[in-house]
């Protein structure tokens, strides 16, 4: 098999100073490296039951909505405020600098619904924990996640604090 990271580049300081931002446009754009990397992403879940994958705004869809195809999911955007319809749950989470919020539909699941969150990076973990709350108000049954990229040194794993498994597809 070909190796499906290669077409990932490091972006030194983007968006700003001090960040090696993870440009995944090249690999995305490489219809094996995609596949590969969808095929990396679903392989750990195959045997795992999912009503429906929770998708993290932006980078999270282009990821998301494969995997649930693959995985015979559904899917459920998890956006930031203001784009969502009718009520919306949100929850506000810490940026290194200053705050952000995610929103998800009310009604976008019943409860006891088996999801399994997707992103693209996991860096500090803020985002995946705020999903996971998210998650958790809809009374959602949190099977899991999956990042495509975990940057290990800024142990974003440990604010992870759960049983369910969180897996990347590729660690750095
Ligand atoms: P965090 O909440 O710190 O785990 O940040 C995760 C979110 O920020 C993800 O949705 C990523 O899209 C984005 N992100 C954070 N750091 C990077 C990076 N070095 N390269 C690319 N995306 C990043």
């Amino acid at each position: 098999m070909t190796d499906w990271t290669r077409p990932i580049r490091d972006v030194a300081d983007f968006p700003k100073p001090g960040i090696v931002f993870k440009d995944i446009m090249p690999m995305l754009a490489d219809p094996v490296a995609f596949a590969g990397a969808i095929e990396a992403m679903a392989a750990p879940w195959r045997d795992t039951e999912i009503d429906a994958v929770l998708a993290i705004e932006a980078r999270g869809f282009l990821f998301g909505a494969p995997l649930a195809r693959v995985l015979g999911a559904g899917i459920v955007p998890v956006r930031k405020p203001g784009k969502l319809p009718g009520r919306v749950l949100e929850q506000r989470y810490a940026l290194e600098y200053g705050e952000d919020a995610l929103q998800v539909q009310a009604d976008a699941v019943s409860p006891g619904t088996r999801v399994l969150l997707v992103d693209d990076v996991l860096a500090t973990g803020g985002t995946l924990a705020a999903t996971r709350l998210l998650a958790e108000r809809l009374e959602a049954e949190v099977v899991g996640a999956e990042v495509l990229i975990e940057l290990g040194f800024l142990n974003g794993r440990a604010r992870w604090n759960g049983s369910a498994p969180l897996h990347a597809a590729l660690l750095v």
